[in-house]
């Protein structure tokens, strides 16, 4: 592992020396672990608020900013240096502690790590390398291992601009930008070689030298690599390959992955790093499978066709597609022309025997070369993220073992989860605490400490933290619709409604994922006249959250967006429903934590699992969604509600006509009744219930802990 030869990059934003009792925050700063941590969040936040709101929870950009005299202020306020010793000492002791937590499996070191290959990283908004759930997953992935000291070493690129930002017009329709991300600004550290020079990575891509630095985001004690190949040295078109996070066309996205892919490997030799096992978290690290066959096929004289099982015992992949258009794949000549003749020539393959490795049926030349017939090839195990998810990858790469009966197919499930203390509320997080005890993080896997220890949080106790917490989402919605309402030009009326909207004692229904065909925002709105009526509804109205990005090139997305803009003037409507601009992890953590209920329609069976669901039923909120993905395994009856009869889709129109109308009843008879339903002392005793029964139930089955620890037990290992 690297340690005397890597320098930091530390310093370069930063303006004003730190008071010496401050030192520790540079400490923390570096280390993302301060976005989990009790308390540290408020800690930089509470250096500088709006500078820390203007820099989009950059720490490091924070310390840069602060102006000298709110440092010193800082550094001579006994209150805030007494949270900062205490934030910095768990910070030590999380860093060296490994007692009692461990995974204990001598196979996997820090010798032999878990290599962690993903083509986006969710750690935090303030790095902004994720586009939704894949991202967020790993980022999760990440937290958790390192919580449970399993050592893992992760391996990623770092786009320059990311994915885009979403802006709508005065008219709803979606317009796209990016910002640019500069390394200096970030907490990540370049890496350097043992003569201080720059690492860098050499990739052999379209027959020309590509070249890349390597920068390190830490994560808790996981390190996560970072791959970037805009130098100097680089030609121009080579210094975009990292310009874009899924942004280019299928040459750009062939190119990143074998930076990625091969890249990753070579950067690992260099860092001499002989990792355990390689996890390829879904086909876009695929490409490393041939860079190892190629070192084994180096090293040990083989030929490809027994490097294959070499390099099968080191590789397990996952796949997150539960449709066949959904996987990466390439046209025949792209893929020979971006690896060139040479790189065959190593493999010892010739053209045809180079691409029948990504097709189904190796004869076939018609077929296109698929980055999942590759790497579930070249990997000893494939797993789906959700029981139903398996189910659904057993039939659709059944083709890849024509003998094999369905039942039969080796494709397993690992059910997705979400890091609790990334996603928890500061009030939840406070409630467990209290009631489990400060360990709590150690005994999410245990349902009988959750059960036992949600029963003694009274019902009064639980509905108070939830309603401050939906106080603060009501001012997030105001405090951003303000501003989005100003940037837009609006008209100073619409702007100052948005100082009034929302009333925090409606209930409150979370709508925000992707603006995709199958996530069927349309759903929703098929009905106008019932939507509007509980909207309108006097007595027990319903007030609607919504977010999400469509993908640039979905025009249809896009005008379900546009759609969704048509009531934002009606004075009937726009108090009570409002879409937030670009989605990110800061608007999720403010939704998921304090929504009464989180509403999701996917069609059948193509939520490969969905997470955003899990982290609101962490923070109690209410799940209301088809029975899709993971909630097919967590809804219980009783902790959440389902939509639908849990039928897989055949003919389209006519499921989506019955979900909807079953989305609409069940909100209606179920959700609407249920809420409003309240005790002399104005409690909604069935519906706290119901919220007990969802942590209970579902916290400690539906964390990423216990994810890591099956992937431990039942893949790595
Ligand atoms: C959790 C999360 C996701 C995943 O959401 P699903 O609705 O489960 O697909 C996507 N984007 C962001 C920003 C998230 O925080």
């Amino acid at each position: 592992m690297i340690e005397a030869s890597e320098i930091e990059n530390r310093g370069a934003a930063q303006q004003n020396p730190l008071p010496a009792p401050l030192a520790p925050l540079e400490r923390l700063a570096w280390n993302y672990w301060w976005s989990w941590a009790a308390d540290g969040a408020g800690i930089f936040r509470d250096l500088d608020p709006e500078i820390w709101q203007e820099c989009e929870n950059n720490a490091r950009q924070l310390l840069a900013k602060t102006s000298a005299y709110r440092l010193a202020e800082a550094a001579t306020d006994p209150v805030y240096l007494e949270r900062v010793r205490r934030l910095d000492e768990s910070f030590q002791s999380y860093m060296t502690s490994g007692s009692g937590w461990t995974i204990d499996d001598l196979k996997i070191t820090h010798e032999h790590p878990v290599a962690y290959f993903c083509a986006e990283f969710g750690i935090h908004n303030s790095l902004p390398l994720y586009s939704g759930g894949l991202g967020i997953l790993a980022g999760d992935h990440l937290k958790s291992a390192s919580d449970l000291r399993l050592p893992l070493i992760a391996v990623g690129l770092l786009y320059r601009y990311g994915y885009f930002r979403q802006r709508l017009r005065n008219d709803g329709w979606q317009e796209e930008h990016y910002g640019e991300t500069f390394p200096n600004d970030l907490p990540i550290t370049q890496i350097k070689n043992a003569d201080g020079t720059p690492m860098r990575i050499e990739v052999s891509i379209r027959e020309r030298n590509v070249l890349a630095q390597v920068w390190r985001a830490d994560v808790g004690t996981v390190q996560l690599y970072l791959l970037d190949t805009n130098i100097p040295e680089n030609v121009e078109t080579d210094r975009w390959v990292t310009g874009h996070l899924y942004g280019g066309d299928r040459e750009t996205r062939i190119v990143q992955e074998m930076l990625l892919g091969i890249g990753g490997v070579r950067l690992l030799r260099k860092l001499g790093v002989t990792p355990h096992v390689y996890h390829l978290n879904e086909g876009h690290s695929a490409f490393l499978t041939l860079e190892l066959a190629r070192e084994v096929i180096e090293q040990q004289q083989l030929k490809m066709k027994d490097a294959i099982p070499v390099v099968r015992q080191q590789c397990v992949f996952t796949t997150h597609t539960p449709v066949a258009a959904g996987n990466d794949e390439f046209d025949s000549a792209l893929v020979v022309r971006a690896f060139g003749k040479e790189y065959l020539q190593q493999l010892g393959l010739t053209e045809e025997e180079f691409l029948a490795l990504g097709r189904v049926d190796a004869n076939n030349k018609a077929e296109r070369y698929g980055l999942t017939p590759l790497a579930i090839r070249m990997s000893r195990s494939t797993n789906g993220v959700s029981l139903k998810h398996g189910e659904v990858s057993r039939a659709l790469w059944q083709k890849l073992w024509p003998d094999k009966k369905l039942e039969e197919i080796p494709i397993m499930h690992i059910t997705n989860g979400v890091h609790a203390p990334t996603w928890v509320s500061p009030l939840l997080r406070y409630l467990f605490e209290k009631y489990i005890g400060a360990d709590w993080e150690k005994k999410l896997r245990e349902q009988d400490v959750w059960k036992e220890a949600v029963l003694r949080i009274s019902d009064e106790e639980l509905w108070i933290a939830h309603s401050l917490l939906k106080e603060r989402l009501i001012a997030f919605v105001r405090h951003r619709t303000t501003h989005s309402r100003l940037a837009a030009g609006e008209k100073a009326d619409y702007i100052e409604a948005a100082k009034t909207m929302f009333d925090h004692e409606a209930l409150t229904i979370g709508f925000a994922r992707r603006v995709a065909g199958y996530k069927r925002w349309n759903l929703l709105l098929s009905d106008q006249q019932r939507l509007l009526r509980l909207i309108n509804n006097e007595e027990r109205p319903v007030q609607f959250v919504f977010a999400g990005k469509a993908h640039p090139q979905d025009e249809g997305s896009k005008l379900v967006l546009k759609q969704l803009a048509q009531w934002k003037y009606d004075p009937a409507v726009r108090h009570r429903a409002v879409f937030l601009e670009d989605y990110d992890q800061e608007i999720a953590r403010q939704l998921v934590q304090s929504v009464d209920v989180w509403l999701n329609v996917p069609r059948r069976p193509m939520e490969a699992s969905g997470t955003s669901g899990e982290k609101v039923a962490i923070n109690g909120g209410l799940n209301l969604s088809i029975l899709d993905g993971w909630w097919l395994e967590g809804y219980d009856g009783n902790n959440g509600f389902a939509i639908g009869n849990g039928t897989d889709a055949t003919e389209v129109a006519a499921i989506d006509a019955l979900d909807a109308e079953s989305l609409y009843r069940t909100i209606e008879q179920d959700v609407v009744p249920i809420f409003y339903n309240r005790d002399s002392s104005g409690l909604p005793r069935q519906w706290i219930a119901m919220m007990k029964r969802a942590i209970q139930t579902l916290a400690p089955e539906y964390n990423s802990n216990r994810m890591v620890e099956d992937y431990v037990r039942r893949i790595y290992s």
